[in-house]
Formats: structure tokens, C-alpha cells, sequence
């Protein structure tokens, strides 16, 4: 078979491994085809007909957080995020790499029939938080997921926009049906700059980005087509959850059309966005804070600045040592590989609680700061762990 794989992408990997110690996978396994290396070897093999796709490179493929450490260390430019996402395609495709029919039919649900349905997925949030008040939820979930534990108070907030914003809050599908206060505090710290917040028009919810990185990228294109008919005009796109905001910035890449180019270079990430508009009458609260960057926010936006910019004149921020090591949460890896990401999140709950200063005492609730919703839950499942998003901490500061 062929990958359909650029040639001069492949390439470019001189296999130097500078980016080895920046793989999460590779980290915990110390397996060469567990490496962005060995992985871009085994690609280069099967789009050659060198070797099949079979079930060793099915699994070195499906183990990828896709968090693009690797991308980022890479000295040569390898863009390896569209290598996986274009090898994650072509193995849809093929019969020997399609996983069990269970697996099949809980991805349609999730990828064709829920997430473009924003009504549905908050109708089913609701049916979750029930679970959960009668303690039948965990026995509904996959072994090893940790469903997250859902607020009936968050559900139920309601966002009022401003009449003739001057930028609009895209607010998602998972994060708006599970962390919506999380949007609340955004509006709140953005109107603080002075500005006029509107929000997504209807139909722009899902912005495809778990198509994407599942190689749905068919569905991915059209769910991005459908947020940037869902935008009025000229506006200014703010975006608070990391994966999002990098697939919103992606669009001119996905879609390649003037259009969605226009409208990627239109959107911020909503720290990013803020500093850039006004400094904060923030009061100083004195608390300590574990900043954990969010993959898709310090690899691919290079927007992890702009957090503690923000954050600094009201915290004393803390900092990992593992350079930004990936907590493993990939949007949905953690369900689908729970073993290397549980195995993933034990460095960095380490490294963490290390930055904390807490090594002493390793149940003493330390605060962390992430800006994804899926890292929050991936991390907020650690005993003693509470991590909040900047703009929740930014709102408890504003005077
Ligand atoms: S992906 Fe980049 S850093 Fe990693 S081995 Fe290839 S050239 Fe080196
Ligand atoms: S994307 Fe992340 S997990 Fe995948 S090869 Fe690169 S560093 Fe490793």
C-alpha cells in the first residue's frame, strides 16, 4: 500500500534523534518504533512498499500521542503532525489496519453522529452528570477512563453576548458542554480589556480537530468549513482551549482556500489575545502555580508565553523540568490508549508535584494552570492535583 505521504516531508528526517527525549512514548517505552524516528522510518518503509502495514506498524502509529514534541525539537522542519494525520487517513482505508467493529461503531457515533450534534452532546452531558449523582457512571465507561466528573452548575451557565462584538469567544463542543463556567471567566476577563464579546454563531461548535488526528480528514474539512460559515464577517476569533485553537489556526493548511486562510489568521488564542490587548488589574494572590503547558499551545501555537505573562503579576509561578513533556491526555488517547497515557501522566504528575515543591508530601493538593480542557481532565484525575484554567484564575484576580 501507499501512504499518500509527500515525499520531501519524509525526507527531511536525517535521523539525527535529537528528537527522542521529547517523545512521550518513547519515554516510557524506550522503543525505537515508540520514537518519532522509528515512526517516520516505518512510514517511509510501508509508502515504499518496503514493508506491509502490519499489526506492529498499526500500533506504533495508533501509540502517537500526536502531541508534536518532536516537531517542535526537530532541528530539520519535519512537519511530522501532517505526516500522522496523512498516515492516520490511508489506514482507514486500508482493511488490515481498521480496528474491531466495536471500536468502529463507538468512533461513528462519537465522530459522526455526536460531536457535529452540539444539542446531542449536551443532552447526553446531562444523562452523564445523572449517572454520576447515582453512582452508575463509572460502570458505563471503557476500563481504564476516568469519566470526568461533570457540575450540573457548569452545565447549566448561561453566555450572554454583547450586541456588535469586537471579537467573538469559539467555545467548542466537549469543552462547552463540560466546562462552560470556563467560558464564563473568559468573557469576564476579556471584557475587562474593554472589549465587546460575542460568541460562535449555531453550527460552528466542533472545530474537527479529533477528526483531524484521528485521520478523519474528510470530515475534518467540513466540520472547519462549517465554523468559518458560522463567523461574521471581519471579527476577531478567540479561542481558550489549546487543541481548538490550533485547529482553527490550521484551517488555511486544511482547507487550502483564501477564505480559510483569512479567517486562521483572524483567530488567538485567548492569553495570547489578551496580553497583546491590555495589561490586567490583576491583585496579587500570593498562590503558588504549576504551569503544564498544554501540547498543542507551546508546540504548535507558541503560545505558552503569553500564560505567564498573564498569570505572573498575580501568582508565583512554578515550572516543570521535563521541557514540556506531553501529560498523555491527546484528546482522545486517553480512552483509547489508557496504559502509556496513564503511564505518560505518572512523569508528569512527578514532575509537577517536583515543581510544587511537594515531593515530601505527595498528597498535598498542588494547584496547576493548563489552558485544554483535555489535559485538565487527564491531569485533574491525579489525587491532590487541581487544575484550573487561566482565565478561572485571571477572573479570581480581577479586582
Ligand atoms: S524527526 Fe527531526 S529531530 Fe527527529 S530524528 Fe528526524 S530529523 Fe532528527
Ligand atoms: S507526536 Fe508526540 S508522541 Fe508522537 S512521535 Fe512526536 S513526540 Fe512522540
Amino acid at each position: 500500500m501507499t501512504l499518500g505521504l509527500d515525499p520531501d516531508e519524509l525526507v527531511a528526517c536525517v535521523a539525527c534523534g535529537l528528537c527522542l527525549p521529547h517523545c512521550p512514548t518513547y519515554r516510557v517505552t524506550g522503543l525505537e518504533l515508540a520514537s518519532p524516528r522509528g515512526r517516520i522510518a516505518a512510514m517511509r518503509a510501508v509508502d515504499g512498499g518496503m514493508a506491509a502495514a502490519d499489526a506492529t506498524f498499526v500500533r506504533a502509529m495508533r501509540e502517537c500521542v500526536q502531541c508534536r514534541g518532536c516537531e517542535a525539537a526537530c532541528p530539520s522542519g519535519v512537519p511530522f503532525g501532517h505526516l500522522m494525520e496523512t498516515t492516520r487517513d490511508a489506514m482507514r482505508h486500508v482493511p488490515s489496519a481498521r480496528p474491531a467493529w466495536r471500536v468502529r461503531v463507538a468512533e461513528w457515533l462519537g465522530y459522526r453522529v455526536v460531536l457535529p450534534r452540539h444539542w446531542l452532546l449536551l443532552v447526553l452531558s446531562w444523562v452523564l452528570w445523572l449517572a454520576q449523582r447515582l453512582g452508575v457512571a463509572g460502570r458505563l465507561a471503557p476500563a481504564g477512563v476516568s469519566p470526568p466528573s461533570l457540575s450540573a452548575r457548569s452545565l447549566a451557565v448561561r453566555l450572554l453576548p454583547d450586541a456588535t462584538p469586537d471579537v467573538v469567544l469559539f467555545t467548542g463542543c466537549v469543552m462547552d458542554a463540560w466546562q462552560r463556567d470556563v467560558h464564563r471567566d473568559a468573557m469576564t476577563v476579556m471584557r475587562a480589556t474593554g472589549a465587546r464579546v460575542g460568541l460562535i454563531g449555531s453550527g460552528g461548535a466542533c472545530c474537527g480537530a479529533l477528526h483531524a488526528h484521528a485521520g478523519r480528514l474528510d470530515e475534518a474539512r467540513s466540520l472547519a468549513q462549517r465554523v468559518i460559515s458560522a463567523t461574521d464577517g471581519d471579527v476577531e476569533v478567540v479561542v481558550d482551549s489549546a487543541g481548538c485553537g490550533a485547529a482553527l489556526k490550521s484551517y488555511g493548511e486544511l482547507l487550502d482556500t483564501d477564505e480559510a486562510r483569512e479567517f486562521s489568521a483572524r483567530v488567538s488564542d485567548f492569553s495570547e489575545w489578551v496580553v497583546a490587548r491590555a495589561a490586567l488589574p490583576v491583585q496579587r494572590s500570593g498562590r503558588r502555580v504549576v504551569v503544564a503547558d498544554p501540547c498543542h499551545l507551546r508546540h504548535v501555537q507558541h503560545a505558552d508565553g503569553a500564560v505567564r505573562t498573564l498569570l505572573a503579576p498575580a501568582y508565583d509561578l512554578a515550572e516543570t523540568a521535563d521541557d514540556g513533556l506531553c501529560c498523555g491526555a491527546g484528546g482522545v488517547y486517553a480512552a483509547r490508549e489508557p496504559g502509556l497515557a496513564g503511564a505518560i501522566r505518572d512523569r508528569k504528575a512527578a514532575a509537577i508535584r517536583a515543581a510544587a515543591g511537594e515531593s515530601a508530601n505527595p498528597d498535598a493538593p498542588v494547584l496547576v494552570v493548563s489552558a485544554n480542557p483535555g489535559c485538565a481532565l487527564h491531569l485533574g484525575a491525579v489525587p491532590g492535583l487541581i487544575v484550573r484554567h487561566p482565565a478561572e484564575l485571571l477572573a479570581e484576580a480581577l479586582p
